[in-house]
């Protein structure tokens, strides 16, 4: 029998290790910064171009290589980092499995040019899907730059899998900012088609973490630090007033390398316990030392993931520690989740002086004429920061669904901040409603009608309603999301959303790669009613926000889309639009837990049967069930 098993040509062998090492254009910066932060630079330049599918660029002050080196580290399994089979137990490096270059010369069009230290000339390789295409001697300054265009060259299949510009930087970010976290002393700086991006100085842990995150950054950081004979902490946890609806910034560093761990990840949240509201997430960026001999960092491909040899000490020394700090920084005590809201001062108000409040009196204003009183209010108003008109163009527009009456929304651009849907009065009640557009093709004509429009409240979460055939019982929280989410939809896409100017510009900060979301999402969210100021670099200037929404909302509702968009932005306009719609339905609708007034009730049930697809939130589920008189008959019968 002929023999049939070959040994594969190298090139091919080592397009097979890329599909494990290089999945985009972030894995090749991982790799490529790792290696400079192992070749001792201090000094480390990142340059890419579209979100790094044409380039990819690291330019580190490090080592450098020889001439031998220089060709041989494009060979799979060269190191310079181990030896023997012992050394993956005391790695102090990166990188181990000398793998990396090989894979990326197999799928790319590489460059490099390198110099060590103490010899005159260094050496420039070029190298196109594993093939040496030249080397040559030139005069080059100290240290490693390696170039790596059109990633995928010869592979179309992986090329297509990429995913958007915006994807794939949001991916070169992580990795970046996850190396740039690590090594707070190493300077790092970064470009994306040309525009400078970060520029970060030598520094401590702290100045590090700022410089990455957004500049309020600092405030918000308590530090934890424990030395144990097990493992060394060191860092930052954010106070809890301070987290987040998203996940985003939680990062663990074990010898300096960013890993992800389940488990530690619980220890931190175990000693928050009692401290966040419902499903909030802490910001932290926790550096752990232990000796190498005591992990193994080989259980993963791509190595984020590492095994501890005693997890459950870990767990509870990181626990114990991130406790004591928000203790001894008396954060724990002065949290009370129960107090009233409405009595904080707002935020950005803080450091504001406060101003004397001034009268405008109407000379004009006579209350017995014909004019309707709010007409005359929003006239006598109109420079006063609301525009005008709007609650009679999204009025109209949406069945009489409005949110405000217009001297509620004047009240409420000078009080902002105060919540003045919970006031008692039924005058700024959430939902204002107009009768004449209301019909329901659910149900017969006349029989909300003959029902009288009773409505009840069940456990702060159903509004059950009689009607002519029975009873129909509605989800409230997802009755309100299709309310809002064809309220958005349409005020996105048919009309001009209207806008209640601020009296105080918002501002709120953010992390650039946030930043640069919401940046492509700002059309979209003009036609909802934001508008926007000149954009700063971490932070945004919102002048005005959609009329039916209130000035303490808007950083929920931002915060919810950016956690929403974190796989991407949509690429048609319609479905980041409907993304939108939902994003904003999901934060801002009633939720399950809260009490409504009988009219506010009423008004749901009533602009729920308004909606074009009332059956269904905007999440697909069922918004109401209905009870036939016969079906409770049937119960009875029992
Ligand atoms: P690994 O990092 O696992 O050793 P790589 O393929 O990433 O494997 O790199 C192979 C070798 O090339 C490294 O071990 C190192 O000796 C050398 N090398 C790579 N990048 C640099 C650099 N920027 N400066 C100096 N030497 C480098
Ligand atoms: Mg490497």
């Amino acid at each position: 029998m002929s023999s049939i098993i070959q040994l594969l040509p190298d090139h091919v062998a080592n397009q097979i290790a890329a599909g494990e090492v290089v999945q985009r254009p972030a894995s090749v910066v991982k790799e490529l910064l790792e290696n400079a932060v192992d070749a001792g630079a201090t000094d480390i330049k990142l340059i890419i171009k579209d979100a790094g599918k044409s380039l990819v660029q690291v330019i580190d002050n490090g080592k450098g290589m020889s001439v031998t080196d220089a060709r041989l580290c494009f060979e799979r399994h060269a190191t310079s980092k181990i030896r023997q089979a012992e050394d993956l137990f005391s790695l102090c490096t990166k990188g181990f499995r000398g793998e990396a270059l090989a894979s990326i010369a197999a799928i790319a069009h590489m460059e490099m040019k390198t110099r060590q230290d103490q010899d005159e000339l260094g050496t420039h390789i070029v190298i196109e899907g594993s093939k040496f295409i030249s080397q040559e001697v030139a005069v080059l300054p100290k240290g490693t730059s390696f170039a790596v265009k059109n990633l995928f060259f010869n592979i179309p299949a992986r090329r297509n899998f990429l995913k958007s510009d915006t994807v794939e930087f949001r991916h070169v970010m992580d990795e970046f900012q996850r190396v740039a976290l690590a090594h707070p002393n190493i300077h790092f700086t970064f470009y994306h088609n040309g525009s400078e991006m970060y520029n970060l100085p030598a520094a401590g842990y702290r100045q590090r973490i700022v410089g990455i995150m957004s500049g309020k950054t600092n405030e918000k950081l308590v530090p934890v630090n424990e030395d144990t004979e097990i493992i060394n902490v060191q860092g930052f946890v954010c106070k809890p007033e301070f987290a987040k609806k998203s996940r985003g910034e939680q990062f663990f560093f074990v010898n300096d390398r960013f890993i992800k761990s389940g488990y530690l990840h619980h220890a931190v949240m175990a000693a928050y316990e009692g401290l966040l509201k419902d499903g909030s997430q802490p910001s932290y960026f926790l550096y752990l030392q232990v000796p190498p001999n005591t992990i193994d960092i080989n259980i993963h491909p791509t190595k984020t993931e590492i095994k501890f040899d005693d997890e459950q000490a870990l767990y509870a020394i990181l626990r114990a520690a991130i406790k004591h700090s928000l203790g001894q920084f008396n954060v724990a005590p002065v949290l009370d989740f129960d107090r009233d809201s409405n009595l904080d001062t707002p935020y950005h108000y803080k450091d504001l002086e406060a101003e004397t409040p001034t009268i405008e009196v109407d000379g004009n204003f006579n209350p017995f004429t014909d004019d309707k009183t709010n007409q005359h209010y929003s006239k006598a108003n109109s420079g006063s920061g609301y525009s005008s008109g709007s609650s009679s163009s999204s009025g109209s527009s949406y069945s009489g669904y409005s949110k405000r009456v217009e001297p509620t929304a004047s009240w409420e651009s000078l009080y902002v901040g105060l919540d003045l849907d919970n006031a008692e009065s039924i005058e700024s009640s959430p939902f204002t409603f107009e009768n004449e557009e209301v019909t329901s093709s659910l149900f017969n004509d006349d029989e909300i009608e003959q029902a009288g429009q009773k409505t009840y409240q069940i456990h702060k979460k159903y509004i059950v309603s009689p009607i002519k055939s029975g009873m129909v019982i509605v989800d409230q929280q997802r009755a309100h999301q299709r309310i809002l989410y064809e309220q958005f939809l349409l005020n996105m896409t048919v009309n001009q959303a209207s806008s209640q100017q601020l009296l105080f510009p918002l501002n709120l900060f953010y992390s650039s790669d946030e930043m640069s979301l919401i940046e492509e999402l700002k059309p979209s969210l003009e036609t909802t009613g934001f508008v926007f100021e000149k954009a700063q670099t971490d932070h945004i200037v919102i002048s005005g926000i959609p009329v039916n929404i209130t000035e303490s909302e808007v950083s929920l509702v931002i915060e919810q889309l950016l956690s929403d968009l974190q796989e991407g932005i949509p690429a048609s306009s319609y479905s980041q639009n409907d993304t939108i719609a939902k994003s904003m339905a999901k934060s801002l609708a009633v939720k399950t837990g809260s009490y409504l007034t009988e009219k506010e009730q009423d008004n749901l049930v009533n602009a729920l049967f308004a909606c074009k697809d009332p059956n269904i939130s905007p999440f697909q589920k069922p918004t109401f069930i209905t009870l036939r008189v016969e079906d409770i008959d049937k119960k009875f019968a029992l």
